[in-house]
């Protein structure tokens, strides 16, 4: 139910009443039936709310508080890497030689957003190790998509037609194997072992000359290294298959190691979650895609390129999949990136690694006690809890997700990975203070104590949010497109 005080827009409406205040118009009206076609007018004016313009600020400030966001709270949310996002970028981001260029604008006159463009691909392909990289794809999913039709072209290149399989572990990010289907590909599972790491001998017995890749999240969704990647490159190498590394979580490896150096043949990586890009809400994002030499000649075009010092876009790459997004990818998140990398500096961007697996460990660690730890070696940058002692008296995860609200958390992702039993998987990113740390982890405890004494406070909550419980699916189900007054 809503409070009197929080009514809807619409609610509040009185006739006649404007949201501003102009003088009186000194120039004829202009009649609207001169500029629109008759069919394309409404038949009766749209009916919106009228409100004060100070009621329409109040309105929409109120509605903006009760939103959780990064700048406004500590946002655990596990694998989405919510870190701060510096407000320098926001400020590079735009200055008007960025803000107000377009992307049609001839090459000659927009040189230094390329160069900036270029920079950022030298840069990516220094953390990643890779030989060649694109910016063109809009998001960590869009990559791995565009990667594996690399990797299709490649073999198809080499007259390797029966590679339809691509091998994904169980462990693995969701979008990998929706990825691999999108791409046209059946997916393979291979199982994770009681170490939560890829089980060697179920890979050894599902590779063969049918398969196209392997595609390895790393950490993992479970937070965890994968060790024997050395040993799986050999094993899938030696079918002629290609590795992809999922680096959407590189803040758990930047800077330390480098899927190049490891022996992958592609990487994505999320410049909106390791680099700082602000996302969420479907925003924009961009999933930069690096490869090895061998697969460079299918990278998507245009491919940018400098020569004799003058930055331009080739199109003549007779063995390339093609565009995979208009212009160049979303140009405002690689501002934001290269921003990003330019103000940490090779120091800088080391520290985020330690600091992001050092959090995570801390947390861990003071949580082990209260909740069930499927797997208990060092996490790096997140690390997964069961609810499955507290589902033994009566309260699940979810309701211990909504107990969180109260506190002002946002919580962490839960049910998920799917292999662990009521799931909770904690990200709290290297951008967070020793204090809001130490304060999430007694919230944490406090409600595992609730869960003892009075389960019932959390098997009700939220108490203290606009709205408590909603049905978790019916607003995308059945979505309310006209207010209609009671
Ligand atoms: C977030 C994430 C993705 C998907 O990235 P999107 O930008 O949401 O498409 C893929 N893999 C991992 C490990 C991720 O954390």
């Amino acid at each position: 139910m809503l409070k009197e005080e929080q009514s809807l827009i619409f609610e509040v409406t009185k006739e006649g009443r404007v949201g501003y205040s102009l003088p009186e118009l000194d120039v004829p009206e202009l009649d609207l039936d001169d500029l629109l076609p008759a069919g394309f007018k409404r038949e009766e004016p749209a009916e919106l709310p009228e409100v004060s313009e100070l009621d329409i600020m109040r309105h929409y400030t109120a509605l903006s508080k009760r939103n959780h966001g990064i700048d406004s709270g500590f946002y655990p949310l596990g694998s989405c890497t919510m870190k701060y996002n510096p407000k320098i970028n926001e400020a590079v981001a735009r200055f008007p030689g960025f803000a107000n260029i377009h992307p049609l604008q001839d090459e000659s006159t927009v040189q230094g957003a390329m160069a900036l463009m270029y920079d950022l691909q030298e840069h990516l392909v220094e953390i990643t190790g890779m030989d060649e990289i694109t910016l063109q794809p809009a998001a960590g999913a869009h990559g791995e998509w565009t990667a594996l039709m690399m990797i299709r072209a490649f073999h198809e290149s080499n007259g390797d037609h029966h590679r339809t399989k691509v091998i994904v572990p169980d462990s693995a990010h969701g979008t990998n194997p929706a990825s691999a289907t999108v791409a046209g590909y059946d997916t393979v599972t291979v199982k994770t072992n009681e170490k939560g790491l890829v089980d060697l001998e179920d890979l050894k017995s599902v590779v063969g000359d049918d398969t196209a890749a392997l595609m390895l999240t790393n950490p993992n969704t479970l937070g965890l290294f994968e060790e024997d990647i050395v040993e799986m490159a050999k094993i899938v190498h030696g079918v002629g298959g290609k590795l992809y590394y999922d680096g959407a979580n590189l803040n758990a490896v930047m800077s330390k190691a480098r899927p190049g150096d490891m022996g992958f043949d592609a990487v994505h990586l999320n410049l909106h979650k390791t680099f700082t890009g602000p996302h969420g809400g479907g925003g924009p994002g961009s999933g930069p895609v690096g490869v090895h030499k061998d697969l460079a000649p299918f990278l998507p075009k245009p491919v940018l390129v400098k020569k004799d010092d003058v930055y331009t876009f080739e199109y003549n790459r007779p063995q390339s999949i093609g565009r995979v997004k208009p212009f160049y990818g979303n140009f405002g998140i690689n501002v934001r990136a290269y921003t990003y990398i330019r103000s940490m500096g090779p120091d800088g961007l080391k520290a985020v690694t330690e600091n992001a697996v050092l959090n995570a460990n801390y947390m861990m660690r003071k949580l082990e006690p209260y909740f069930d730890l499927p797997y208990t070696q060092h996490c790096k940058h997140e690390f997964v809890l069961s609810g499955r002692r507290q589902k033994q008296l009566g309260v699940r995860t979810l309701d211990m997700a909504k107990r969180l609200l109260d506190f002002g958390y946002h919580p962490p992702t839960i049910y998920f990975p799917l292999n662990v039993e009521e799931g909770m998987m904690i990200e709290p990113t290297e951008t967070e203070s020793k204090e809001t740390l130490d304060a999430f982890i007694d919230a944490m405890i406090q409600i595992a104590k609730e869960v003892e004494e009075n389960p019932e406070i959390v098997q009700t909550a939220p108490h203290t949010t606009v709205v408590s419980r909603l049905d978790e699916t019916r607003a995308a189900r059945n979505p309310v497109l006209r207010y209609t007054k009671a």
